[in-house]
């Protein structure tokens, strides 16, 4: 092609298959004009594609015949199917079902095909449902288009070569077609009537002689990419001037694992600090969604934030973004996410968002968490959006959107980098796009712009400049015309190639397949991948054609069309892979920092959960309450465990502060008021929570819970209605004691005064739960015994109360008989450790313990030492710190007295 473009007479148009045909050898004969000339000017080449070059003939006509149409782009076009389709389906029962812009991204197809293979609409038995309402939305949209003035690029060979007679100074003198493997017969026609015309057809001239060529099989697709990169990388050191092609018939599924294995194969350093803008060696022809760049997802992230509450994931994105605002508030922005996720909700609104991100405290002093800047944008993003939001034409909305953005901030202050910046143009191309769609759709809603805003983003690639890198990773149809010094062919595996067929369901299977049309036949799609093969295989000297033996466990052959090649090995160029040689060169080096710094002062957070952790290992309290070191909080649909126990403390708080004793509260069952309190008091708690969370607590939401709380309430009760006299000492009282040297703030859930005014020191449990657990050196439950050892006052018994659906009940042990229903008196025989005087023994048997540990704790232990390991582990957020699991610790028994409680 070089060479005959190099002879070409003048006023030659060469038309190409596509756009990037058009550019390569735009570029290669401009360099290869300037090696000739120099410095001195030479005439251009009229190169184009065929759609660009229809478009333009069209444009011409507009000057000679005044009722020329406008012509739709693919945006356009599929905005009037939708419209088509979706006045049609409003009409039928249960037509919303069906996916409209699915349906007319179909119906388009159906439509090209319908014209390029010059088949009448009428005429045809569309046989099936699909095929008859294709027919009548056909109908439709010829009308509409023809009533709007409106012509489409399907049409428009046919259009031209009616009028074109009338303006024969538009007819290139001569005609080259570059790159296509095949014409429809409407492009066959037209090109003949242009022949007729008087325009001269230039053949492309006999093809290249195959190129020698080798076939290589390999394990699985990862292998195949892996030895194609290698291959790659060894023909550029050997070569760096060569042209390399690499065609991949599924390139879309291939994309990911090909921009991966080439990264580590050609740019092994990428990966290393300030090399990230270092440009690509090879160029992949299929981009990647524009929606998933990171500056365009932050944009429709902040517009859809404007309308209506978004995915709590969404939002933290949103708040990490770099291209929001300014970049000194990320760090309190990190801390805004956490936060939010503390609420416990999925979404999150603007005006939560906004409520918290202005947080102050008691003070006035703002909260880590506030980002006054960010707050301040969005609230003005917000003014705008709600001043602004009646239905307004596409044009309208892409520059109100524009707007929104600048109020609130993006795409934020630092300075972009190359890359961002080709995504910054792709997305003000994106906003031209959808603001031409007011041609064809004359008003949207915010609702309806937005959808279409976000879909033409999920479907427009995007593809950085990268045409002159030196490899060219391509699709099969974009290999059209193009010449490689050496060519590696991928998947060509049995299911791949040639093509599964794939007829268009709005079309007569039969009428497709007698006529031969794209993917409607085995035998059609046969043929088109051997010329198709012919064509790749005369495309450079050295090819390599190759697939993968297996896709997971299931077996793949070779493209019937390759398997007569004889297999041969691939030599081993595996080439020393950066991350490989990192990893090689790792080396575990375990160091044993079983003491951090002792704690200054006494002043501790945590309460008896500090015990706890001590207990259950030493590093988790370390680095839970010395450092800080906690998981993100992660909602979940409803309410978690912790939260149901939650919300029944409150209930039971709320009860018992209206109760008071046991007298309050058989006065109120013997009144008959205890169903009306119940009542009261549960939905004055739930009320509470919807405040708290008003996404979670729905109306249907709220019925169960409130059904529920009542029917365990009631149980409860009935376990409390056997208790000897009592009254409530406290419900959920805090105090603060002094203890083996900490300061440590308690909260009891409840105390209540026995009849010898002794105390019942009570814990309550919606899960399973033993006493055993308070017993040992490491102690699982230490906090009733911590209230034990501090309590002011004698207490005289200590209970779980285990409030769950068929099970409720006290567990616990008591200093005499029947202090409560279930607990029973200390028994030496069955608490190890204990002799005489039982009920003080333990106390003081505890007192050891809780002191050891609060010591521990004082001086920095911080060993990894799961009590039991792996079950400690097994639900502790912070192995990824502490590495247990790579250094992991025999597993440590007990040691000491082993004091065992039963409590069943
Ligand atoms: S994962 Fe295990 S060893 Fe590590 S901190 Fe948690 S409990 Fe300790």
């Amino acid at each position: 092609m070089d060479a005959l473009l190099a002879q070409l007479p003048p006023r030659t148009t060469v038309v190409t298959v596509n756009r990037r045909l058009a550019r390569n050898l735009q570029r290669a004969h401009d360099a290869r004009r300037r090696s000739e000339l120099g410095d001195r000017a030479w005439e251009s080449l009229d190169i184009l594609p065929w759609n660009a070059w229809l478009s333009r003939l069209w444009e011409g006509l507009m000057g000679v015949d005044a009722h020329s149409a406008v012509v739709l782009d693919p945006v356009q076009e599929q905005a009037v199917w939708e419209q088509v389709i979706g006045a049609g389906l409003a009409a039928l029962p249960g037509g919303a079902l069906l996916q409209v812009p699915q349906a007319a991204r179909l119906a388009a197809e159906a439509w090209r095909l319908l014209h390029g293979w010059r088949i009448p609409l009428a005429g045809h038995d569309f046989l099936n449902d699909d095929g008859r309402a294709f027919s009548d939305w056909a109908g439709h949209y010829q009308a509409l288009c023809a009533h709007e003035g409106w012509v489409d690029a399907a049409r428009l060979p046919d259009l031209l070569a009616q009028r074109l007679e009338q303006a024969p100074w538009l007819l290139p003198r001569r005609l080259l077609l570059a790159g296509f493997d095949e014409l429809t017969p409407q492009q066959r026609a037209f090109v003949d009537h242009l022949g007729r015309l008087g325009t001269e057809q230039i053949e492309a001239g006999a093809a290249e002689a195959p190129g020698q060529c080798v076939r290589h099989a390999f394990t699985d697709a990862e292998a195949e990419v892996e030895a194609c990169a290698a291959w790659v990388r060894a023909r550029l050191e050997r070569q760096p001037e060569a042209r390399i092609g690499v065609v991949v018939p599924d390139l879309a599924g291939q994309r990911t694992r090909i921009a991966r294995c080439f990264d580590d194969a050609l740019r092994p350093g990428a990966l290393l600090p300030g090399a990230g803008g270092d440009p690509r060696p090879f160029n992949l022809s299929l981009g990647a969604p524009l929606l998933d760049q990171p500056l365009v997802n932050a944009a429709l992230g902040v517009l859809e934030l404007l309308r209506r509450p978004v995915p709590l994931e969404r939002v933290g994105q949103l708040l990490r973004s770099p291209y929001l605002g300014e970049p000194d508030e990320l760090p309190a922005r990190a801390l805004l996410d956490a936060r939010l996720r503390e609420d416990g909700e999925l979404t999150v609104t603007l005006r939560g968002l906004l409520a918290l991100a202005g947080a102050v405290d008691g003070e006035g002093l703002p909260r880590p968490w506030s980002c006054p800047g960010l707050a301040g944008l969005l609230a003005r993003a917000r003014e705008a959006s709600r001043r602004e939001n009646p239905p307004r034409t596409a044009g309208g909305w892409a520059e109100h959107f524009s707007r929104l953005l600048d109020l609130a901030g993006w795409p934020g202050k630092r300075t972009l980098d190359s890359a961002e910046y080709q995504v910054l143009g792709a997305w003000r191309n994106l906003l031209e796009r959808f603001a031409a769609v007011e041609l064809v759709e004359r008003q949207l809603g915010p609702g309806a712009a937005m959808t279409r805003l976000r879909r033409l983003a999920a479907e427009s690639a995007f593809q950085p400049e990268g045409d002159t890198a030196p490899v060219q990773v391509l699709g099969v149809l974009e290999s059209g015309g193009a010449r490689f010094d050496a060519l590696w062919v991928l998947g060509l595996h049995d299911e791949a190639w040639p093509a599964p067929v794939r007829p268009n369901p709005f079309l007569p299977y039969s009428l497709q397949r007698r006529l031969g049309l794209p993917h409607a036949s085995a035998e059609r799609e046969l043929a088109y991948a051997a010329r198709t093969l012919d064509r790749l295989r005369a495309s450079a000297p050295e090819i390599v054609l190759s697939s993968p033996r297996l896709d997971g466990d299931r077996d793949l052959r070779p493209s019937p069309l390759i398997a007569a090649l004889p297999e041969t090995q691939f030599p081993d160029l595996a080439t020393p892979r950066l991350v490989a040689h990192i990893r090689g060169a790792a080396r575990l080096e375990p160091m044993a920092e079983p003491v951090g710094p002792p704690l200054e002062g006494s002043r501790a957070p945590g309460g008896a959960r500090l015990l706890q952790l001590q207990a259950a290992c030493p590093f988790r309290a370390f680095a839970e309450l010395r450092l800080g070191a906690t998981p993100l909080g992660e909602p979940q649909p409803g309410l978690d465990p912790l939260e149901r126990g939650s919300l029944l403390h409150r209930l039971l708080q709320a009860l018992w502060e209206r109760l008071g004793d046991s007298e309050g509260f058989a006065a109120v069952a013997r009144d008959g008021g205890l169903a009306a309190l119940l009542d009261a008091v549960v939905d004055a708690v739930l009320a509470e929570l919807e405040r708290e969370r008003p996404q979670t607590v729905t109306a249907s939401f709220r019925a169960l819970e409130r059904k529920r709380l009542l029917r365990l309430l009631g149980e409860w009760l009935e376990v409390e209605r056997g208790r000897p006299p009592f009254t409530v000492a406290g419900v959920e009282r805090e105090r603060q004691v002094v203890f083996g040297g900490l300061e440590l703030r308690l909260r009891m859930d409840r105390i209540d005064r026995l009849a010898d005014g002794r105390l019942a020191v009570i814990d309550y449990k919606s899960g399973r739960t033993r006493v055993a657990g308070w017993f040992g050196e490491r102690p699982d439950e230490p906090q009733l015994p911590l209230y034990a050892v501090t309590a002011a006052a004698p207490v005289a018994a200590l209970a779980f109360a285990q409030v769950r659906p068929g099970e409720c009940g006290f567990l616990g042990l008591s200093d005499g008989a029947e202090l409560l229903p279930g607990v029973e008196a200390v028994d030496a025989g069955r608490v190890a450790g204990l002799t005489g005087g039982e009920w003080n023994a333990m106390i003081a048997r505890w007192r050891t313990v809780l002191e050891r540990l609060a010591a521990e704790f004082r001086a920095g232990d911080a060993r990894v030492a799961p009590k039991h390991y792996p079950v400690t582990c097994a639900w502790c957020p912070l192995p990824a710190l502490c590495r247990v699991h790579s250094v992991a610790p025999p597993p440590e028994a007990e040691n000491g007295v082993s004091g065992e409680a039963g409590d069943e």
